[in-house]
């Protein structure tokens, strides 16, 4: 990982003054993967040219559309380019990005917070596509950021109680700080269980641990590309599986605002989840730190 001097952003779109900008679990297998095409970074927030502070949806679909419309803009028909992956992204000074991607943020949200919009989104979808969870038992595979947003997120939509399965101490005591507990009971069974680890280890835990007719979320990213599914306790189960994927909007709401008022409500998620902060030209050591998970970093956040 090295930080280079690139030109300053020209065409169209919105120039946005970065102020923070989150490593991600895809960021770290992203460099492992392939030759990058575009500077990282999905995960940031900044501020326009009148000073107001923004998030940005890292995606340029067209929103006109029949699956944009539907509010899957990452189904969007003519092609969707994501910023961080092959359009330039957000681990940057500034960022140029599609008008229609801006969201303004309400008061009482800091830059670094800012930056958590994204991973918080990608939870309230997922949970808004688990149906209704009010006063059921819930349950979360994995504590990084993605686990302890999605318990977060179970939280706000009315869950009765959200177990987390961790795997570091850190992740504990952070799923305790936001009132969610680490200790499974053996035996038990959960309502809705969210895979948040996406590994073939985690597919078959939640399956294992959702109740007989209950539902399974698909939050995090199966990246073997290709995962064994126990099939037969699945289908004697009647388990529903959810896949889940970015964020997008229904009839009501966009995930991006839903994400940002409940950063502002609990600020609590963004002071547990930051556990480091760098500056832009350290990139090198905050991807060593994102990606030692044993050593204590939850969300790691580069500031230009
Ligand atoms: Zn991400
Ligand atoms: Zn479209």
């Amino acid at each position: 990982m090295v930080c280079v001097e690139v030109p300053e952003p020209a065409g169209d779109g919105v120039r946005v003054k970065i102020a923070a900008a989150g490593v991600c679990g895809s960021d770290l297998h992203l460099v492992e993967l392939m030759p990058l095409a575009a500077t990282l970074g999905h995960e940031f927030a900044g501020t326009l040219a009148d000073g107001r502070l923004v998030a940005v949806e890292p995606y340029a679909p067209c929103r006109a559309c029949a699956d944009c419309l539907d509010g899957r803009p990452y189904h969007c028909q003519r092609g969707l380019q994501t910023l961080g992956l092959d359009r330039d992204g957000g681990m940057a000074e500034w960022c140029l990005v599609p008008e229609s991607s801006v969201v303004l943020l309400p008061t009482g949200l800091d830059p670094a917070a800012s930056a958590l919009v994204e991973p918080v989104a990608v939870a309230v979808h997922a949970v808004r596509l688990a149906g209704d969870v009010s006063g059921m038992s819930t349950a979360v595979i994995g504590g990084g950021t993605i686990g302890l947003c999605a318990l977060a997120a179970l939280q706000a939509a009315g869950a009765a109680s959200v177990d987390v399965v961790v795997r570091h101490n850190h992740q504990r005591e952070a799923t305790e700080r936001l009132g969610g507990r680490a200790d499974q009971s053996t035996g038990a069974t959960w309502d809705v269980v969210v895979d948040a680890a996406g590994t073939e280890a985690s597919l078959a835990q939640a399956i294992r641990m959702v109740r007989p007719g209950g539902r399974v979320v698909l939050a995090g990213t199966y990246w073997q590309g290709t995962v064994p599914l126990p099939a037969i306790e699945l289908c004697m189960k009647e388990v529903r599986l959810i896949p889940s994927m970015m964020y997008g909007h229904d009839a009501t709401s966009r995930d991006f605002d839903v994400a940002a008022r409940l950063l502002v409500t609990r600020p609590e998620i963004a002071a547990t989840l930051i556990t480091h902060r760098f500056p832009l030209d350290a990139v090198a050591e905050a991807f060593a730190v994102a990606r030692d998970r044993a050593a204590g970093s939850i969300k790691v956040i580069l500031e230009p």
